[in-house]
Formats: structure tokens, sequence, C-alpha cells
């Protein structure tokens, strides 16, 4: 699987766009990123195309390397090959669906819930991140791992496991970070950003929101809500919801968090989080989204109260049920 995506990625047409999922997150921007580098390395040209603001947290990383689908549209670049990187599926890839349209699609992601879409499909759920997929790419293929290499595989890396604490955190895991902390860059600086310097209004609509949150079946189930007006109200950017979630699954008694956030008038983001069982990402699926056991995702094309009254009447059921059995 590695050895033929390495070959597929190096005799693909050039140029080649590599595209990350929407509401990106550290490990899609950082796999991305490292891909870019490591193709430029070979004399390949791409292009990483994404149209969501990148959190300020780890956004450094891309500096001027990424572009929007109307910039790229508008340099008319004839390309063959799209990359989808971090993807379940291709929905994951918002309004730019039309880039994949008779492409040759290369999918590299390590969701258990991959729809196994594209040409070559380099997926491996066992990997806790797509940066530890990427770095055997790179390995396979020979690239000289740089310092801005190392960095964006370590934020994938990093961001994916909770700084390694997570269950998907393997022998495998620590040991491709320990080759990357062999290549001198600035850790501290990731670490920093991405862990010591949360911005004010951040805080406090988590601590709203933390005690907004309403726990269900002894306390083993918790859910927590933002609305626009929350974010509003505390002077958020959307991005700062980001480790709201974990937050609350970490109050001891929690054994399964919803979190609801609402992104407009009738579109619902819902982020799931179980401790073991169940398996948040069969559930996710089932409202076609997905995910990984512990963590997962789908979007409800509801109101905001319609999908916290979905959450009382339909999910937290079905999860006590799963629970149950
Ligand atoms: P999040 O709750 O956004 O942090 O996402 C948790 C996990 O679920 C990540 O691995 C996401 O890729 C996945 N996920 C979130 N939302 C969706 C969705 N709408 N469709 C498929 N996967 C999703
Ligand atoms: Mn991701
Ligand atoms: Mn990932």
């Amino acid at each position: 699987m590695i050895k033929q995506t390495a070959a597929a990625l190096q005799s693909a047409e050039q140029p080649l766009i590599i595209l990350p999922h929407i509401s990106p997150d550290g490990d899609t921007i950082g796999s991305s990123i490292a891909l870019y580098y490591a193709l430029q390395q070979l004399n390949i040209t791409a292009y990483v195309i994404i149209d969501d603001k990148l959190p300020d947290d780890f956004s450094y990383i891309a500096r001027d390397t990424v572009l929007t689908s109307e910039q790229f549209a508008k340099l008319k670049i004839n390309y063959q090959t799209a990359v989808c990187v971090d993807m379940s599926d291709i929905n994951r890839l918002g309004k730019r669906i039309p880039l994949l349209s008779d492409k040759y699609v290369i999918n590299i992601d390590h969701h258990r819930t991959n729809t196994k879409f594209g040409d070559i499909r380099c997926i491996d759920s066992n990997a806790a991140a797509v940066g530890e997929i990427i770095y055997k790419l790179l390995v396979e293929i020979g690239v000289e791992l740089t310092a801005e290499i190392a960095e964006a595989l370590y934020i994938a890396i990093v961001t994916d496991t909770g700084n390694f604490k997570y269950s998907n955190t393997t022998p495998n895991t620590l040991r491709i970070a320990a080759d990357l902390l062999e290549i001198p860059f600035d850790r501290m600086r990731a670490i920093t950003k991405l862990y010591h310097s949360i911005p004010r209004p951040k805080v406090a609509l988590h601590a709203a929101a933390t005690e907004q949150t309403r726990f269900y079946a002894d306390g083993k189930i918790a859910l927590c809500t933002v609305s626009c007006a929350d974010l509003a109200r505390y002077d958020a950017l959307s991005e700062y919801t980001e480790g709201l979630v974990e937050t609350i699954r970490d109050i001891a008694g929690v054994e399964v968090v919803i979190f609801l956030k609402e992104r407009a008038a009738q579109s619902v983001k819902v982020s799931m989080r179980s401790v073991d069982e169940p398996d948040v990402s069969q559930i996710a699926f089932d409202h076609n989204g997905g995910g990984h056991k512990n963590a997962a995702g789908f979007s409800l094309d509801f109101s905001f109260t319609e999908a916290i009254n979905y959450c009382e009447d339909v999910l937290i059921p079905k999860v006590i049920s799963c629970m149950a059995s």
C-alpha cells in the first residue's frame, strides 16, 4: 500500500492538487503541507487548495503555500491528479467536490469509516494520524526530511493524538515522533502555539459552555452546545470551539460527549467523543458522517433548537442503547 502509493505519487502526471478536509485540523493541514514540501523536493508541482480559514494555532506552517479554490481557478491550471488527505469521504471536500471530476484520485486516510473512494487508496486505520502515513511514504520515496517537513508532520501527529494522550497512540507513533525530533525544528514553537497561548475569548467561551453543559444517564452522557450567539457574546472565532469537546469528555464519570455547534441557520455540526465504548464512528456513519471509534462527527440540517431536541429525543437514547449492549 505504501509502496504503491509512493510510486503513484512519483509517477503522477504533473501538476497535482492536494486537498485537506473542511474544518481543517492539524493533521489534515500538517500532512498536506509536508506532502507539498516533499513533492517540491522531487520537482513535482503541487497546489494545496482549501477555502476555510486555517486555525491560528498552526496556520503559520502553511505560510504562502495554500490557495483558495477561487485563487486556484484563476490560475487556470490543467491538472490530472488530486490527493485527498485525512478525508473519510468526498463530502469532506465541501464545495471542492468538482475538483475531483475526471481526475486520478489518491486517497490517503486513517478513518475506519473511509468509503474507499479514489483510484489509489492508502488507508491505515491503525495510524494515529495521516501524518504517520505521510512519514512512511516520504521515507519510502527517499525524501530528505527537512525541518519544515518534520514540523508539519509533528503537528499532524501531536494534534490527532492529543499530544500523545489518546488511545490511538502506538509504539510506532512514538517511534515516528522520535525520528522527527531527530531533525532540528522548533518543537516548542509548535507546542506553545497549540497549547500555551489560548486567546482569552476562547477561555471565556469554554467556561460558559462547560457551565451550561447538561448531563444525562447519571453523568455518563454530556451534551455541550455553542450557538452563533454564544460565539458573538464572547467575541470568539469559530475555531475557538476546538478542544471544548475534549474538556467535557475529561470530566469524571463522562463516557460520551455530544457537542453541537451552530454553523448557520439550518446547519449544525455534531462532534461526538467516547472514552471507550460505544464506537461513535458508527453512530456518525449512520448520520452520513464518519470518524474514529472514540472521535467522530456529522452534520444536521436542522435549526439549533431542533438539533438539541434531536439529541435529547433520538441521539441520547441511541447512545444509551449502545452502552447497554
Ligand atoms: P471533530 O469532531 O470535527 O473534531 O472530528 C472528529 C473526527 O470525526 C475527525 O476524525 C473527523 O474527520 C471526523 N468527522 C467530523 N465530522 C465529520 C463529518 N461530517 N463527516 C465525516 N467525518 C467527520
Ligand atoms: Mn482530520
Ligand atoms: Mn486525522
